[in-house]
């Protein structure tokens, strides 16, 4: 066997563990009984271990060496592009390191979540300035000189800097702003005030499920405290939740959830367990949770079918027509929580997350400074004062789990929406006829056509600028956005 067939073997049996473990994972957040945690944790740790070991083996070194590049097609050179990408990052990071961010993170995770429930950040503080000072020791053996952030944002979004982000955040932020006061100036319709039941939102969102393409004999829906989607290729898991009063919850996470679990299911066979057959980044899996969620999901037309077989199921709930239902889907209102955010309030507080937590890994802020920066940043940009810390720096996860340079892909998915969605639209000029029969069937088959049957094989900006024929830019989603809200709100 040539160097390269070892290679990918190897490299097979090391994904086909990763989709053990993250199985694992699926069934801690899904089916689990209570009493197992403990167990649970500890073979979690273990195949970690076994994992780890295999990614950092010595041998992946020596067969890199050994490949011969010129005899590989474009699938293995980009495989060989991914393993070498990944083996020096590995390598980079002592082992000491790494697994002390393993212990400081995984502990950190329940200081979080005790402080915010508390609405105490002295208490968090010591923490988050350990995993701070370890993610920067991290960053500068990756680095090696470098800009640290970048280090990081690398792990996330290959090939994106924080200067190229920071440009195109400066770009979105002002006509954000402006958008913003525009819109909370208008009458906003009322909120939806009527109880929904559980089977009714689980049954409707199956079937959205498969209108937007997700397929059942590759995937399951489960019920879960948080919506995720798991697993690549034959198996991707997707979970959702119910509120009685808001069904939208239910909905809509369940429509995110199916564009990030299509994009796995839609990447071709032959690329199955080998680094080219996932998503390409988060930013680019983040654009097809998007596109589906909003673009498509949140359009007019397609809100339109929602709204009838919404009044199928649950009977008349108090909203007399597609249009004030369109209204109600897209209510836009000031709220202090990131995760609760309407289209137009997202962004801006991704591109807050991104200034502070920049900064803090630059060392331009301290940790004991977060909450006051970011208590001036929010009435900056939100126009209202933080009353608490569970609605300010508290409120997210990712710091707690070192997840620094994760939050600008939440937006860049956002900006590549904007551009597929303008494409999509130029190529199937009837979308708004098929959606508001709810047939999502072109769209969906758009997207995989262009872009999610090719996985890893380009990077991130390629993969997206292949799909739509131009270079990816902010101006499409700024202009959807503006356009989308001007007609809603009369601005
Ligand atoms: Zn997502």
């Amino acid at each position: 066997m040539s160097a390269y067939q070892d290679l990918i073997a190897y490299q097979r049996e090391t994904e086909a563990l990763a989709q053990v473990a993250g199985r694992l994972g699926w069934d801690q957040e899904t089916v689990m009984p209570r009493g197992a945690a403990p167990q649970r944790a500890e073979e979690m740790g273990a195949i970690e271990a076994v994992l780890h070991a295999r990614r950092t083996d010595a041998r992946i070194g020596d067969w890199l060496a050994a490949v011969d590049e010129a005899a590989l097609d474009d699938a293995g050179r980009a495989n060989l592009r991914l393993i070498r990408r990944s083996y020096e990052r590995n390598v980079k990071v002592p082992a000491d390191l790494a697994s002390e961010i393993a212990r400081v993170t995984s502990r950190a995770q329940g200081i979080w979540a005790v402080a915010r429930e508390d609405e105490d950040f002295a208490a968090f503080a010591p923490t988050l300035e350990k995993v701070v000072s370890l993610r920067r020791q991290e960053a500068q053996a990756l680095a090696a000189g470098g800009d640290l952030y970048d280090a990081l944002l690398d792990d996330y979004e290959p090939g994106a800097t924080g200067a190229a982000l920071e440009a195109m955040f400066a770009a979105l932020r002002p006509r954000l702003v402006e958008l913003r006061a525009g819109v909370l100036a208008a009458e906003a319709p009322p909120p939806l005030d009527h109880g929904f039941d559980e089977a009714g939102q689980l049954a409707l969102s199956r079937e959205l499920a498969a209108v937007f393409g997700y397929d059942f004999d590759h995937g399951r829906i489960d019920k879960a405290v948080h919506p995720f989607s798991s697993g690549s290729g034959l198996d991707v898991r997707i979970t959702t939740r119910t509120s009685a009063r808001d069904p939208f919850n239910c909905f809509y996470s369940t429509i995110h959830e199916v564009g990030h679990a299509t994009y796995e299911q839609g990447v071709d066979r032959h690329h199955l367990l080998t680094p080219v057959g996932g998503g390409v980044s988060m930013g680019v899996h983040e654009s097809q949770s998007r596109i589906y969620e909003n673009q498509l999901g949140r359009s007019r037309a397609f809100t339109g079918f929602l709204y009838r077989r919404m009044r199928d199921v649950f009977g008349d709930f108090g909203v007399a027509t597609e249009e004030d239902f369109y209204k109600l889907v897209n209510r836009v209102q000031p709220g202090y929580i990131r995760t609760e955010a309407d289209e137009v309030h997202y962004n801006l507080h991704i591109l807050m997350r991104f200034d502070l937590e920049r900064a803090v890994i630059s060392g331009d802020l301290k940790v004991a400074d977060l909450p006051a920066a970011w208590n001036e940043r929010f009435e900056a940009d939100f126009g209202v004062a933080v009353d608490k810390p569970s609605n300010g720096v508290l409120q997210d996860v990712h710091w707690s789990v070192g997840l620094f340079g994760y939050f600008p892909t939440y937006t860049l998915g956002n900006v590549y929406a904007g551009c597929l969605h303008r494409a999509l639209r130029a190529a199937v000029p009837d979308l708004d006829d098929q959606l508001a029969r709810g047939d999502a069937t072109a769209a969906t088959g758009w997207l995989r056509e262009n872009l999610q049957r090719y996985g890893g094989l380009r990077e991130p900006r390629a993969t997206v600028e292949k799909a739509c024929g131009f270079a990816a830019s902010e101006a499409p989603l700024l202009e959807y956005l503006e356009e989308k809200f001007a007609a809603l709100y009369a601005v």
